[in-house]
C-alpha cells in the first residue's frame, strides 16, 4: 500500500522498470532488512509506473519502509525547474522518507508539498523545503513509537541543534 508520491508538474518521459538498486547500508551490515525502525532510502535509475503507486510524473514513492526515488527523473526534473540534480536528490529522498514517518498527506508549503515550481528552488534558502515544526514532531513521535514496538533500546529524542 503506498503511503505517498511526489511529483514535478510536466516531466516528458517514459518509464522503464529496473531492477537495479542501491542500498546505503552505513557502518553496519546487518540493518539490511526494511523494518518499522530500519527505513530504507533506495535510488534507481529509473521507476515504473505502478496503478495507485505512481504516475508517469512520479520521481519518487513511499511504500512499507522504502523510499524510492528515480535517478533519472530526478535529473530531468532538475533540468525543468533549473537546479543541479544533486538538489532534487537532496528534496525528495527527504519527502518520501516523510511519508513514511507522516503518511500519505501532503501539505501546502514545504518539503511535504505535492509538487515545487521554479520558484520554490529559488526560495529554498528561506526553508521552502523544511519540515513543519508540527511536522518535526509527528516524526519524532512515529519514531519513538515504532521504537517501542519494535523493542529499540535507545532512540535520540531531541532535535538536532543548530
Ligand atoms: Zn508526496
Amino acid at each position: 500500500m503506498p503511503v505517498g508520491a511526489f511529483s514535478f508538474p510536466s516531466k516528458p518521459i517514459t518509464p522503464v522498470k529496473s531492477n537495479t538498486s542501491w542500498v546505503c547500508q552505513g557502518h553496519n551490515p546487518g540493518n539490511l532488512l526494511a523494518s518499522p525502525t530500519n527505513l530504507i532510502l533506495r535510488v534507481l535509475p529509473e521507476i515504473a509506473v505502478v496503478p495507485g503507486v505512481t504516475n508517469d510524473l512520479s520521481i519518487g514513492f513511499a511504500v512499507g519502509s522504502y523510499a524510492t526515488v528515480s535517478f533519472r527523473w530526478a535529473r530531468e526534473a532538475a533540468d525543468l525547474v533549473g537546479v543541479m540534480p544533486s538538489e532534487i536528490l537532496t528534496i525528495v529522498p527527504a519527502h518520501e522518507i516523510g511519508h513514511l514517518l507522516l503518511g500519505p498527506s501532503h501539505s501546502p508549503r514545504g518539503i511535504m508539498h505535492a509538487s515545487w515550481s521554479r520558484e520554490d528552488f529559488a526560495r529554498a534558502q528561506l526553508g521552502a523545503f523544511l519540515f513543519t515544526t508540527q511536522q518535526a514532531k509527528q516524526m519524532r513521535a512515529e519514531v519513538m513509537r515504532r521504537a517501542e514496538e519494535q523493542g529499540v533500546a535507545h532512540v535520540a529524542t531531541t532535535a538536532p541543534t543548530k
